[in-house]
């Protein structure tokens, strides 16, 4: 798959597999394309060439709310919640407007959608117990933590019944302490069968709940194995210590 920008290769003829059930992890230093790369993959933007298969089937190109309905679920690296609600209400919204491509019918209050919203406040209440927030779900989003932010974003993520998830940096800005309970987490996803692909810097943490790593610079697929190998190939220690 490649993805310009203008003149810039943001990735650049780079071919992978994701391991079905497994973490399957992307790292590489800043702007080597890495969320370009998930952003691909979800459907926020269509690549330039190149063809992204999902459980076999073609799915380049499509929008964002079918591929989120065909089971792709994502965080994002930053966490942009509705501060002034509630932490349930944010998830009911997300789920909206993840998964429905008409914003209007998300804004007009029908019997359809009333429906629709008991749906999805059950939910909600699900995967916020799976993320061990069930507590705080009538607070408001302004008044949680940052570590509890993250947790809310995989939770919105998990409120699509994803088969796989695109995490992006989702122990950015939390403490080592909190960063093992988020591999934790992680863990459990798998457990579920839920197929993880991970960007993250934490080193420590990719190296402990990684099957397959592949290491993105300036767009390029420098490396791709496992732990041990990416660990010990010369081209990525160059590629992070020559940065
Ligand atoms: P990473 O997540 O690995 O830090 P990104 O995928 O965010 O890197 O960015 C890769 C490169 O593409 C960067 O040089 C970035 O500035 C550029 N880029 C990302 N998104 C856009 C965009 N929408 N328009 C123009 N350039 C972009
Ligand atoms: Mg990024």
């Amino acid at each position: 798959m490649t993805k310009r920008f203008g003149g810039l290769a943001a990735v650049n003829d780079v071919s992978v597999e994701f391991i079905k059930g497994g973490v399957n992890a992307i790292i590489g230093p800043n702007g080597a394309g890495k969320s370009t790369f998930f952003n691909l993959v979800a459907g926020a933007i269509a690549p330039t060439s190149g063809t992204i298969l999902y459980d076999g089937q073609d799915i380049t190109g499509l929008r964002s709310d079918k591929v989120a309905r065909l089971g792709i679920g994502r965080t994002f690296q930053a966490t942009n919640l509705f501060e002034q609600a509630t932490v349930l209400d944010n998830l009911i919204v997300g789920h909206r407007l993840r998964t429905q491509s008409n914003l209007l019918d998300v804004l007009l209050n029908t019997r359809r959608l009333r429906d629709e919203e008991r749906r999805c406040r059950a939910k909600a209440e699900e995967v916020l117990e799976f993320v061990e927030l069930g507590h705080i779900g009538h607070r408001l989003a302004a008044d949680i933590s940052q570590e509890e932010k993250k947790r809310v974003a995989f939770a919105m993520a998990l409120a699509t019944e994803p088969r796989m998830v695109l995490l992006d940096e989702p122990a950015g800005g939390v403490n080592p302490e909190e960063t093992k309970s988020f591999a934790g987490l992680i863990r459990k996803m798998v457990d579920h069968g839920i197929t993880v692909c991970l960007i993250e810097h934490k080193m420590d943490m990719i190296m402990s709940l990684a099957d397959k790593i592949m290491v993105l610079d300036h767009g390029e697929k420098i490396a791709e194995g496992t732990p041990d190998e990416v660990r010990n190939n010369p081209v990525v220690i160059e590629a992070y210590l020559g940065s």
